[in-house]
């Protein structure tokens, strides 16, 4: 069989350039194809980088849905099954609401997909696709393939050494897909050699986890660091406000390379917090986290969220003084969302608060519902005024980082990513966004270097991990 796999365009925020649009390709895509017995031909086609072509006729479609990415996932899938070209959905969406995308598809797949998708596969080969495969075991982690990465053309992405270390949040907030019952989010780790096999198959040391917490586990995490100083890598990952608890991890983390912590303080009023149960941020402790990060030479990207019900107008000012006065290195700043299936969409649905159901917006850049204390349109102000000011030119030198080895990683992103970013987005079309990013590791990095084959990776391995076999030039 012929198998296509889609990723629709993402809806892009105000802000956002193609450096946001380009950043990273789909890694669960990437996993299906893993998955997928040999003897298949499968193939990627990814909205972000390319125009979808729906004039061709594979035998099977499978298309990952995301919530602003649905309508566009509709409208594709609709066009093959006119056709008679038979489509399968998973994803982060299907999964959340499997009922959405079952009026377009053949097939929803419901959780993760390593035990369904070869049987779905089979299943179709066979002409008898079953209309849901819901997964029904937590997965063992040992069974997610290494991404299978030569379907993608690397030269159009910003970065594609992404992995992460497990699955799941140990936390439940209430706006994240972390509540959604059909969720699986149980926390898993892979093991340290099958993470480190994973690493050697990028080609290269300088690393993204885009795990949702790569600190679910903190006695996991204090078995894996020292393998990752032993390798020598560079990295970035995103972790809960706690990491502030653990001072020898932040240590470990330090000596082992990583740059960076993408943290999600979310809002600078604890009630807020509270009220969504994200009950592990204390922001008493805020400051004095950072503090830590920021001594021991990692940058911080902090998450942020505005529209919660203790939210007036005066958030956004008292967010800004926080963000300045701790010299956040970039934010991420977010109108709360309610993604559909989660517990707080559920709340707001039964308080009649949903004000725009057009799933394009589910991008947190709009006011889909009717916030507590300011309108939909002093919310969408407050939130892009907060950008403008907090990349204005005053506010970036304001924030330079203490530390010099910061500096040339701060002032690429803040300038060529965000401030600049459309204009210097143009650059990396021409050059290639490989490309640039790579020139942009190497000043940020001097150290930054390709391992062009797992060969060179093996010599930094363990004798654990030499003797599990895993360690195989792929
Ligand atoms: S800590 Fe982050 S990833 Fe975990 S449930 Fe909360 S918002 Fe989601």
């Amino acid at each position: 069989m012929w198998i296509k796999l889609i990723s629709p365009m993402t809806t892009a925020r105000p802000m956002d350039s193609i450096w946001k649009t380009r950043m990273a390709p789909p890694l669960s895509l990437l996993v299906l194809g893993s998955l997928t017995p040999p003897r298949h031909k499968v193939g990627l086609e990814d909205g972000n980088i390319q125009k979808i072509k729906l004039n061709d006729s594979p035998d099977l479609v499978g298309i990952t849905v995301k919530v602003d990415t649905a309508p566009s996932a509709f409208e594709i899938a609709d066009r093959y099954r006119t056709r008679g070209i038979r489509v399968v959905m998973g994803g982060i969406h299907a999964t959340s609401c499997p009922e959405d995308c079952a009026k377009h598809a053949d097939s929803v797949v419901i959780g993760d997909a390593e035990e369904n998708w070869p049987l779905l596969v089979e299943d179709a080969e066979k002409q008898s696709l079953k209309p849901v495969y819901r997964n029904s075991v937590t997965v063992d982690p040992a069974k997610i393939p290494i991404p299978r990465w030569e379907m993608l053309n690397h030269g159009r992405y910003l970065f594609t050494n992404t992995l992460t270390i497990g699955r799941g949040c140990p936390w439940r907030c209430d706006f994240c897909y972390n509540s959604s019952s059909n969720i699986d989010s149980s926390y898993r780790m892979k093991s340290i050699p099958q993470i480190i096999d994973e690493i050697c198959s990028l080609g290269t040391d300088h690393v993204m986890f885009i795990d949702d917490n790569f600190i679910g586990s903190p006695e996991f995490v204090r078995k894996l660091l020292p393998e990752f100083k032993r390798l020598g890598i560079t990295w970035q990952t995103a972790v809960s406000t706690n990491i502030g608890l653990y001072d020898d991890i932040l240590d470990m983390m330090a000596e082992a390379g990583c740059k960076s912590l993408f943290i999600g303080f979310e809002s600078v009023n604890q009630k807020n917090l509270m009220d969504c149960r994200k009950t592990q941020n204390r922001i008493q402790g805020y400051d004095s986290t950072i503090a830590k990060i920021h001594a021991r030479g990692m940058m911080v990207n902090a998450s942020l969220v505005f529209g919660f019900d203790g939210d007036d107008v005066s958030v956004f000012p008292a967010t800004f003084e926080w963000l300045v006065r701790n010299r956040i290195a970039t934010m991420t700043a977010h109108i709360l969302t309610p993604y559909p299936g989660t517990v707080f969409y559920r709340k707001l649905e039964t308080e009649g608060r949903i004000i725009d159901r057009e799933l394009r917006h589910y991008n947190t850049a709009h006011a889909v519902f009717m916030p507590a204390k300011m309108s939909p349109r002093e919310l969408v102000t407050g939130y892009l005024k907060i950008y403008d000011d907090f990349y204005s030119w005053l506010n970036i030198l304001r924030r330079l980082p203490v530390s010099d080895s910061q500096v040339m990683a701060y002032l690429q992103f803040n300038l060529l990513y965000r401030k600049f970013g459309k204009q210097t987005s143009m650059l990396g079309r021409i050059f290639g966004m490989r490309r640039l990013a790579e020139f942009a590791r190497r000043t940020s990095y001097p150290k930054w270097r390709r391992m062009e084959n797992a060969g060179q990776c093996n010599m930094f391995m363990n004798g654990e991990t030499a003797l599990t076999g895993l360690t195989t030039n792929r």
